[in-house]
């Protein structure tokens, strides 16, 4: 099976189309969480994700717009994001969201693999360092789990004695391109696709991943996308101004 895995697009429709246009064909979408939240279409990307179909985590921005958690651990920037989505999203979208399951999930059909939008042990922590990572690798009954939330692509990989964490090494900054990680048997896994509408890793491009579990390869890919339009979106929405420039940053 082909798995096409998409997270945190946070409500970036540019993003979301060009990764779809760029994605090797898939047999199944999984969607780690965080559709919305931060982005100017809100609206359009939850009907296209559920045109799309597939599987979902919900993350937390999910769940804080459809009143599920309280913005504790939310700044003030995101928190503005949040409210406004609310207010902007439909009635039948907001109920869709609040229908997401909390991961980590994991279907009959991927044996050995589960999702997760933060950590497996814990939906809103964030794994960042191979330290973050390995108690959770440890924990986890699949040796491989899929997550998002930190906006990071990578992999962390764990054999009997070390952990250690990778990042796809890329050749250009403004194409599409991909870069193979083939996974060995007998090691355990956390991989992050990144971030689809608001990456973090210093790469402004849409990044998304590809899993065949057949060859037991993922491909991790990264795609450039209409940054002007997304960005004006937001500022035309009124939401802040840092929302914009950031994509600009990948940061
Ligand atoms: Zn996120």
């Amino acid at each position: 099976m082909r798995i096409l895995l998409l997270s945190d697009i946070h409500a970036n429709l540019e993003a979301l189309q060009a990764c779809l246009a760029a994605a090797p064909s898939s047999d199944r979408v999984v969607n780690l969480g965080d559709v919305v939240g931060y982005g100017a279409n809100p609206n359009e990307v939850i009907e296209f994700c559920r045109q799309l179909g597939g599987s979902y985590v919900r993350g937390n921005h999910d769940k804080a717009i459809c009143g599920l958690s309280d913005m504790e651990d939310f700044n003030p920037i995101a928190a503005e994001a949040v409210l406004w989505t609310r207010q902007v999203l439909t009635p039948d979208n907001l109920e869709w969201l609040r229908s997401l399951p909390q991961g980590p999930m994991q279907a009959d059909d991927i044996p050995g693999t589960q999702f997760a939008h933060g950590s497996p042990l814990d939906e809103d922590e964030y794994v960042i360092t191979p330290r973050d990572a390995v108690e959770p690798i440890l924990v986890s009954q699949p040796a491989l789990t899929f997550f998002g939330h930190t906006h990071v692509q990578g992999s962390f990989a764990l054999d009997s004695e070390q952990i250690e964490g990778a990042h796809p090494g890329y050749l250009t900054v403004g194409q599409s391109e991909s870069v193979t990680f083939p996974l060995h048997s007998g090691l355990r896994y956390m991989i992050n696709p990144g971030s689809v509408g608001q990456p973090r890793d210093g790469d402004w491009r849409a990044a998304f991943a590809a899993f065949d579990t057949e060859t037991q390869v993922v491909a991790f890919c990264r795609t450039p996308y209409d940054l002007k339009s997304a960005q004006d979106r937001i500022l035309d929405a009124g939401l802040p101004k840092r929302l914009a420039t950031r994509l600009a940053a990948g940061r």
